[in-house]
């Protein structure tokens, strides 16, 4: 018996860095996982063939998360395509940095409508699917709740609203058994953050533990609160930053 067996999942972004290990992470937990992706396909598919592997069920979706039609579409299509749907994992982000002097218009425009906007709409939809209680997991950033470093306004901005949907729904839904939780990572080695960039050797010296996180230990931590771990735990920030806001 797997803690996730007969469960179905749905990772936005799951294709590359912390989505990719959470999608692998809850199919070998026994869960049958849907994945989102806005351009890698050959990734999706691989990440696809890592979960099939498991003997779990799996399915990519091309579905630009800036796009609210093509969002409703892939949480419903998740709900038809594997019965139903218990875990919603809301990763895909996008990270436009810089003096607010310099942003442009569209970068404002696709932070709103991929860091906050999209989860807003997966949740209303999958909240719909989830008729025996359900686990929502919204993955923020640490500058939800401290900013360190300037150029991070509009990112930060971002990230903190999701913290207002995360306690909002959290309130909402509690009364139908589905929690709503926000993991807030620090710096993970990704695409997004290359723990080998000039950048990083800075970032990891915030940390107490003085070293860049990876996608697998965030993966772990939404294992945790998807399951019975976090069966009384809603409306919560988790900082999974190795001490970095401390
Ligand atoms: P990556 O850039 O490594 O991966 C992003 C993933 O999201 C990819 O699978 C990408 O798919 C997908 N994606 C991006 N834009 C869209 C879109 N418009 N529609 C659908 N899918 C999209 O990012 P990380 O893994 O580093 O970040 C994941 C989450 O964690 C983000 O929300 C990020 O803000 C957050 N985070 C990351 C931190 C870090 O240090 N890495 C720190 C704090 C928070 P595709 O390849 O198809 O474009």
């Amino acid at each position: 018996m797997n803690v996730f067996d007969d469960k179905v999942a749905l990772v936005t972004g799951g294709s590359r860095g912390i989505g990719a290990a959470v999608a692998l992470r809850l199919a070998e937990d026994g869960a049958d996982v849907a994945l989102t992706y806005q351009r890698g396909a050959e990734a999706a598919a691989t990440v696809v063939a890592k979960i099939e592997a498991t003997g779990r069920r799996a399915l990519a979706i091309q579905a630009d998360s800036a796009d609210t039609d093509a969002v409703t579409a892939a949480v419903d299509r998740v709900a038809a395509r594997l019965g139903r749907l218990d875990i919603l994992v809301n990763n895909a982000g996008v990270y436009h940095t810089g003096p607010v002097a310099e942003l442009e218009p569209a970068a404002f425009e696709e932070t709103v409508a991929v860091n906050v906007r999209a989860p807003f709409v997966a949740a209303k939809t999958a909240a719909g699917h989830m008729t025996g209680g359900g686990r929502i997991i919204n993955i923020g950033s640490n500058v939800a709740e401290r900013v360190v470093f300037p150029g991070f306004s509009l990112y930060a901005m971002s990230k903190s609203a999701l913290a207002g949907l995360t306690r909002g729904l959290a309130r909402e839904l509690g009364p139908r058994g589905i929690t709503v939780n926000q993991i807030n990572p620090g710096p993970i080695g990704t695409d997004m953050n290359p723990a080998d960039s000039p950048f990083a050797a800075t970032a990891a010296g915030f940390t107490a533990l003085g070293r860049y996180g990876t996608p697998a230990e965030v993966a772990a931590t939404v294992a945790h609160l998807a399951g019975d771990g976090g069966a009384y735990l809603t409306g919560a920030m988790i900082a999974v930053d190795g001490g970095f806001n401390i």
